[in-house]
């Protein structure tokens, strides 16, 4: 029976063209949406089985396969979920963009569908970046027909009857040969595709299966070994951010973090979100406790794992996260989310947006919380990331600085040790009018500071600002809670009382001639030459003139132009 060519339509041709060069900036996500396909054949039994009391949903019947054959360059997925007639496999595989599941989910009124992956219809022709030729046999549920469908790409498809026991849906892609720039092997070889099915569909929540080739011991010989073939289940199955808190432990979330090579370390934190509102998502972050060896360099790279209900979408994506936040690590998982969703449509995405909103403030509660609760903890986070936290603070214009005031710590000439600035402020007598602070290159140099003398004489705390950030950042604070800062080298400490003001007004003419003959020698060094209060055992100390500190000076003279 000669069977009949059918053309895609001129706007399909060009879109799978368009598809297959944008959305998909890597081979191997073929697999990935092959697979996501047939799990949502499986779930549409699943939810057919909730009303419809002739059908049953027995779990373990249901499972994906995939086979290399090396020899022939074919790949098979195969499935044995609902299935497609005829007219579904016109209809789902002869019109790009229209989407089978979203009509599916829409019929049956599955609202919370999270299950369901499919939405976008254009997943499918991904197999057209490695294949140059695609064949799907499929049996419907309810149907004794099967049928078979065919394509070499954009040029069209044939629909013919065939033969197939068991429902459900069998891909067989005929790999692409190799050419001069490109290698398509890989996508048959057994260690690849493994990696592949873990990367991508590790949650599916059906079983994944392979013949894998594992040496065993042989049953009638000693110490020899001989190589078989055994099915094993590649993906977990489970993901962990679907599970209750309540379940998890500590381990679980260290297991996690390791297994997704999110670091080498123990995390310090988790933090693990489900938010059940106006966007849905679920969530598992973790604050590192060491900074990774390559943070400061180029080749570090913000951001979350993506997923739409469970299938990984990007592995950084660098929108989730501030960059003062640069370094958490984790996933996002979201129902919202397409799967099919560009780099460039996910930066204006709507709803990310909001995710990436509510993600800041999670962490930054979570981290005002082990402040509170668990200072030691804090002080080694924001000895690997406090210096984050004041670029944070500096860069943008301040943009951030109401977001991370609180989660700043300056070491206390009083305390000896870190503290935040609501530390200092509650603490402060009521006379002093600042939040005082000195710059210098350690804790020990700042302390023998003459500068530092008249303050400290006062009773008052001083802050030690040692690394060169820390006096940028708090020029763009401003204040804290109403209180500003003063540095401790700065004309005016706002300490004198208006007697000794009086007295040093009286000083200032009486030795006129004295400070005028020191600043002719000092020329162009100095500004002014005047008498002060502020020392007690040193004879003479620098103040700065005007805002910009001497430290500030000394930093911005090192700065190239
Ligand atoms: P999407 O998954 O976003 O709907 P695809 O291009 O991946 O888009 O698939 C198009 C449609 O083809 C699906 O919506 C589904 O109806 C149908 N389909 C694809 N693969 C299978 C399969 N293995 N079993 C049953 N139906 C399938
Ligand atoms: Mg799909």
């Amino acid at each position: 029976m000669a069977v009949a060519k059918k053309e895609f339509q001129a706007e399909s041709k060009r879109l799978l063209e368009m598809m297959i060069n944008s959305i998909y900036t890597q081979k191997e996500i073929f697999l990935r949406e092959l697979i996501s396909n047939a799990s949502d054949a499986m779930d549409k039994i699943y939810y057919k089985a909730l009303t419809d009391d002739s059908l049953t949903f027995n779990k373990d019947s249901y499972y994906i396969k995939i086979s290399a054959d090396k020899e022939n360059r074919t790949l098979t997925i195969t499935d044995t979920g609902i299935g497609m007639t005829k007219e579904e496999l016109e209809s789902n595989l002869g019109t790009i963009a229209k989407s089978g599941s979203l009509a599916f989910k829409n019929e049956n009124e599955i609202k919370d569908g999270h299950d369901i992956i499919g939405q976008f219809g254009v997943g499918f022709y991904s197999a057209f970046m490695v294949a140059d030729n695609v064949t799907v046999i499929t049996k419907a549920l309810g149907s004794n027909e099967a049928y078979k469908w065919e394509s070499n790409g954009a040029d069209g498809y044939t629909i013919e009857p065939t033969e197939k026991d068991e429902i459900g849906t069998e891909i067989t892609i005929k790999v692409k040969d190799n050419t001069d720039d490109e290698s398509y092997d890989e996508f048959l070889e057994e260690y690849r595709l493994k990696a592949v099915i873990k990367k991508y569909s590790d949650f599916i929540r059906y079983p994944i299966k392979m013949d894998v080739k594992v040496s065993k011991p042989k049953e009638d010989a000693d110490n020899e070994f001989e190589e078989v073939e055994e099915e094993q289940t590649i993906n977990s199955m489970v993901p962990i951010w679907r599970k209750n808190k309540s379940e998890l432990t500590d381990e679980d979330y260290q297991n996690f973090y390791q297994e997704k090579h999110y670091g080498f370390d123990k995390p310090l934190k988790h933090i693990h979100i489900s938010v059940d509102g106006v966007v849905r998502y679920n969530s598992i972050l973790f604050i590192p406790e060491n900074m990774p060896f390559d943070y400061y360099s180029k080749e570090f790279e913000k951001g979350l794992e993506l997923y739409s209900s469970g299938v990984l979408i990007m592995e950084k994506c660098a929108d989730l996260l501030p960059d003062y936040f640069s370094f958490v690590k984790g996933m996002v998982d979201s129902e919202d989310l397409s799967l099919n969703i560009s780099r460039e449509m996910l930066q204006h995405d709507r709803q990310l947006k909001l995710i990436a909103k509510n993600i800041k403030n999670k962490i930054k509660s979570e981290l005002q919380g082990l402040i509170k609760n668990d200072r030691e903890k804090y002080e080694k986070f924001y000895e690997s990331f406090g210096r984050q936290l004041k670029y944070g603070v500096y860069s943008d214009f301040g943009a951030n600085k109401d977001d991370l005031k609180d989660l700043l710590m300056f070491y206390s000439s009083t305390e000896k040790k870190l503290v935040t600035l609501d530390d200092y402020v509650s603490r402060m007598p009521e006379d002093q009018k600042y939040i005082y602070y000195a710059t210098g290159e350690s804790n020990e140099r700042i302390e023998k500071l003459p500068q530092t003398e008249l303050v400290a004489d006062k009773g008052y705390e001083i802050l030690y600002f040692t690394e060169d950030i820390d006096e940028f950042a708090i020029k763009m604070l401003l204040n804290y809670k109403e209180k500003e800062f003063k540095s401790v080298s700065s004309g005016d400490l706002g300490l004198e009382s208006e007697e000794e003001k009086k007295e040093l007004e009286k000083d200032a003419t009486e030795n006129k001639e004295l400070f005028d003959h020191m600043k002719s020698l000092l020329s162009d060094k100095v500004k002014q030459v005047r008498a002060s209060k502020r020392l007690k055992s040193h004879p003479v100390c620098l103040t700065a003139d005007g805002e910009v500190t001497i430290e500030m000076e000394k930093v911005l003279q090192q700065m190239p132009d």
